[in-house]
């Protein structure tokens, strides 16, 4: 097995270890393995989030413009609301007006690791409208270098999008062929250059610019089924194979590589699917758009990513990217990723009651809200909740002449078996 050497100062890694709840030896053993990653810039002054085998599940929140909707005061709010409602990292996904001034006021008002897709920029700074056919390797290279030495955290790169997974998606009978932005750009791109994606064939040079920068690659799912019908197919599961090789190479080099994966997938298949991912990889920290479990319920995927992402968390997914009610339908607000982040980070919560080196620390948590539920202690019970002011506006909207809730008032069955028993010892 390949090692990563790092380089982090060991009251960081105190620090890591003291948050994640688990021994330094475990974390440092987990970074050597590249199981872990931290992603964070050279540069970088900001949380330390450690991602990977062991640790709690973290939770991303996609912000950034549109052409459409271009506004950066309003993505720069979106990335503040989604950290503060617990978000572990922030990408700039921006696609629409000036993408470095976004990139660059996201970076001065967050302090947890940011993300970004550099080959959106390489594509959108051409002027003429062949833009994504038109780029060439230097110019996806040098948007790569350019986030880099603006203090970007983490980039991701669809590297595993070479002819011989297009070759797969080629001979497939998805319904819905590509989803993934940076997928599409690139295969539109080799298509029409007929060449090998320069992600692939220069994978080496993407190393150096990573290591120069510390930068943490998040080798991306650009085959990532987009409905219930493509999932697990021979696409997908041979760019996991590409980015298997994909980590081996970056370990050895150094460099801390996570990998993303799928995307829709149903119930049923969401174990394998991670199992197989993580096996293929090595278990590289796995980080999961989704998965949504069904495709029927616009305007709340949310919902449907969560209780994906709750049982991939469960099967050792390590990473969930916040879907927002607008999914599929809109770019969304303020409030859409505020909740979507919260219901995304129930999701990570509940993966982690059930996580091999997290359930104890995530199991005293929800008993403390048992014991405030049994003593109606209300105070403590807001206090300690994911969204503590949701969930004062709904004690408060209809409340209760007792000392329970107005669900059940006197008849409170708490209360009641308590003073029971208590008559009984
Ligand atoms: S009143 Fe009913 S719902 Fe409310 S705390 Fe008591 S048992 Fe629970």
């Amino acid at each position: 097995m390949s090692s990563i050497v790092f380089n982090w100062e060991e009251k960081d890694l105190e620090q890591v270890s003291l948050t994640e709840g688990l021994s330094l030896e475990k974390l440092k053993r987990g970074l050597k393995a590249g199981r872990v990653v931290i992603p964070r810039n050279a540069k970088g002054d900001i949380a330390l989030k450690a991602i990977g085998e062991g640790m709690s599940t973290k939770v991303n929140v996609n912000v950034g413009t549109s052409k459409d909707f271009v506004n950066s005061g309003e993505e720069v709010e979106k990335a503040k609301i989604a950290v503060k409602y617990g978000a572990d990292t922030i990408m700039d996904l921006s696609t629409g007006g000036d993408l470095d001034e976004t990139r660059r006021a996201i970076l001065k008002e967050v302090n947890v690791p940011v993300g970004t897709v550099p080959i959106y920029q390489a594509a959108l700074e051409k002027t003429d409208e062949r833009a994504v056919v038109d780029m060439n390797a230097d110019d996806m290279f040098n948007a790569v270098r350019k986030h880099a030495k603006d203090g970007i955290d983490f980039v991701t790169i669809h590297a595993g999008v070479n002819q011989n997974s297009l070759e797969r998606l080629r001979r497939s009978e998805r319904i819905l062929d590509v989803v993934s932005r940076g997928g599409a750009f690139l295969i539109a791109w080799m298509i029409h250059n007929e060449q090998e994606n320069p992600f692939y064939s220069e994978y080496d040079y993407l190393l150096e610019i990573a290591k120069e920068y510390d930068l943490t690659l998040s080798l991306g799912d650009g085959m990532r089924p987009g409905c219930i019908s493509d999932a697990s197919d021979r696409a997908k599961y041979m760019e996991t194979i590409v980015l298997g090789e994909l980590v081996e190479q970056a370990r050895k080099e150094g460099v801390q590589a996570m990998v993303e994966g799928p995307g829709h997938v149903p119930l049923d298949e969401i174990e394998a699917s991670v199992k197989t991912i993580k096996h293929i990889t090595d278990f590289a920290p796995l980080y999961l758009l989704g998965p949504l479990v069904t495709d029927v319920a616009p305007g709340y995927d949310h919902f449907v990513s969560a209780i994906g992402g709750a049982i991939a968390g469960m099967y050792g997914a390590d990473f969930l990217c916040m879907v927002s009610p607008s999914e599929h339908l809109a770019l969304p607000s303020v409030d859409e990723i505020k909740e979507g982040t919260i219901v995304t980070k129930i999701a990570a919560h509940a993966a982690d009651l059930v996580k091999e080196g997290q359930r104890e620390r995530a199991r005293l948590m929800d008993d403390e809200m048992a014991h405030a539920r049994k003593n109606l202690d209300w105070k403590r019970q807001l206090e300690i909740a994911i969204n503590p002011e949701e969930a004062r506006r709904i004690r408060n909207s209809r409340p209760s002449e007792s000392d329970a809730c107005s669900i059940c008032g006197d008849l409170c069955a708490i209360k009641m078996v308590k003073a029971f028993l208590k008559r009984k010892s």
